[in-house]
């Protein structure tokens, strides 16, 4: 008995040595950043004049079957934007695609290099009825005021649109020509489905590309690192994003009178169905891009957590339960299930017909549409429930390489304009959607980001009320674009 547990002492100590071991290796491996700044000038205040310009025109994407988009402002914004980037609009082609969405084409000295795809949208979502009046600024009005530039599109995603352009007008002005031709593609409706990006996609395959260099649309941003449990701040670069099912889950009942029930009816037997998938929520996995943003983050972090991340082999599923306590954080980790529609029923007396759920479930890289449907069939265990796919759904995107080319000229012009010493650059797992998705299958390097810090408060305000970006963010943006289609010769 002794033996065994001096034995048990032993292997304790040689495993705290070699747990610590890892932890000091892993940490050498990490270097600081190398990158000097870069001043890069930027007409700022007419900067920030073309942004609440392009804010006022209401592009508002309204659900499908609903409204059909209004061109006029759609075409006054195009105008906006051939009047606020005169170099652009001389030495750039520009073409319309799918009606109302937009393609430049700033061809390269060499056209034989693989090209540069920057995305885009037009199109904002509608401000969400009876909320109106607790805009502190009208909503379209375009109105700079408190060191931030306010109203819908601010964040999502005008901003982007307007800072490449602009980071493309100033790089114009300074005489550069990119050795690569790169392209900016800015759908006219992301918010609902997104067929302007996947004409513009189209276009440019029929065009003969094949395989971009870099493909960049928003998704991530500059954010405290308290947002993602490190020190310091952290951009987050969207390297993948979760796909996308919605399932009606259906019973059929007998109806009849109320009088003689069977022990369930066709709610009941429903709701079983329902409790089942919520009592077993699909697996936690830590892998792929959250696993690299961990990685990442590692060396912001406290000893303790950074012990437990350069000791992923023993240390992985407890790791992943700490992150799943906040609900972003399970987001990362694992699919979702969400049941956000229900209904049944016609009269108090009358037993139910038909009963009738919706699930949204937001699928992680690793499993699919139909795993997913399998696994839900399997947990509800139940025939009488049927299952049917509805509307919109994406299987969960490719991951892209944060190792490669395209990630390091990301974080090179980030660094360039925003030489905060002690940033992270680190991919993550975008658990929203994009239109980035569709050119995953084509480039592995395709990412999301938007070079303007955001804070928690600040991604609130996105598709909600008060959308704003501070006016110093934004000229980040800027910065940042100009840097990075100066930094494509390097691809
Ligand atoms: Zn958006």
């Amino acid at each position: 008995m002794k033996n065994f547990l001096l034995g048990l002492v032993g292997l304790v100590v040689l495993l705290a040595v070699f747990v610590a071991g890892n932890t000091a290796r892993v940490s050498r491996v990490a270097t600081l950043s190398t990158v000097a700044a870069v001043a890069v000038p930027v007409d700022s205040a007419g900067a920030i004049r073309r942004l609440a310009g392009a804010v006022t025109f209401e592009t508002i994407a309204y659900e499908e079957g609903t409204r059909a988009p209004d061109s006029a402002a759609f075409r006054a914004l195009h105008e906006h934007l051939r009047v606020s980037f005169p170099l652009v609009h001389q030495r750039l082609t520009r073409d319309i695609v799918a009606g109302l969405s937009l393609l430049y084409t700033w061809t390269g000295s060499d056209t034989t290099l693989a090209p540069v795809v920057l995305m885009g949208h037009l199109d904002v979502v509608p401000v969400i009825p009876g909320t109106e009046r607790e805009w502190t600024q009208p909503p379209f009005g375009g109105v700079v005021a408190d060191g931030f530039v306010w109203g819908r599109g601010t964040l999502d995603d005008k901003v982007s649109v307007l800072a490449a352009l602009e980071g493309a007008e100033q790089a114009l002005r300074a005489g550069f020509q990119p050795k690569r031709t790169i392209y900016f593609a800015f759908g006219h409706d992301e918010e609902v489905g997104g067929s302007g990006a996947r004409a513009l996609k189209a276009e440019l395959v029929r065009r003969g590309i094949k395989a971009p260099a870099l493909v960049l649309d928003e998704g991530g941003a500059i954010a405290p690192g308290a947002l993602v449990g490190t020190r310091g701040t952290v951009a987050l670069v969207g390297a993948s994003e979760k796909g996308f099912l919605t399932l009606q889950l259906t019973v059929r009942g007998t109806g009849g009178h109320s009088s003689a029930p069977p022990p369930h009816t066709a709610i009941g037997r429903l709701a079983m169905g329902i409790a089942r998938l919520e009592e077993s929520p699909f697996p936690l996995v830590l892998d792929g891009p959250t696993e690299a943003m961990l990685q990442h983050l590692r060396d912001g972090m406290p000893y303790g957590q950074r012990l437990a991340l350069s000791n992923l082999w023993l240390f992985r599923s407890m790791i992943a339960n700490g992150m799943a306590a906040k609900a972003s954080g399970a987001a990362m980790l694992r699919t979702t299930t969400a049941v956000t529609i229900v209904s049944g029923g016609v009269k108090a007396n009358v037993l139910p017909i038909e009963a009738k759920a919706i699930v949204n479930f937001r699928i992680r890289p690793g499993e699919s549409i139909a795993s997913v449907t399998e696994q839900v069939r399997h947990i509800i265990g139940d025939t009488g429930v049927v299952l049917e796919a509805v509307g919109f759904r994406t299987e969960p995107s490719k991951v892209s390489d944060a190792g490669g080319t395209g990630f390091a000229a990301i974080e090179r012009s980030l660094r360039e304009v925003y030489p905060e010493p002690g940033l992270i650059v680190t991919p993550y797992l975008v658990t929203g959607g994009t239109d980035a998705r569709i050119w995953s299958d084509l480039s592995t390097q395709t990412f999301r980001f938007l070079a303007a810090p955001v804070t928690a408060d600040a991604m609130s305000r996105v598709h909600g009320t008060n959308e704003r970006v501070e006016v110093g963010g934004y000229l980040t943006a800027v910065r940042f674009y100009e840097r990075l289609l100066r930094n494509t010769d390097g691809l």
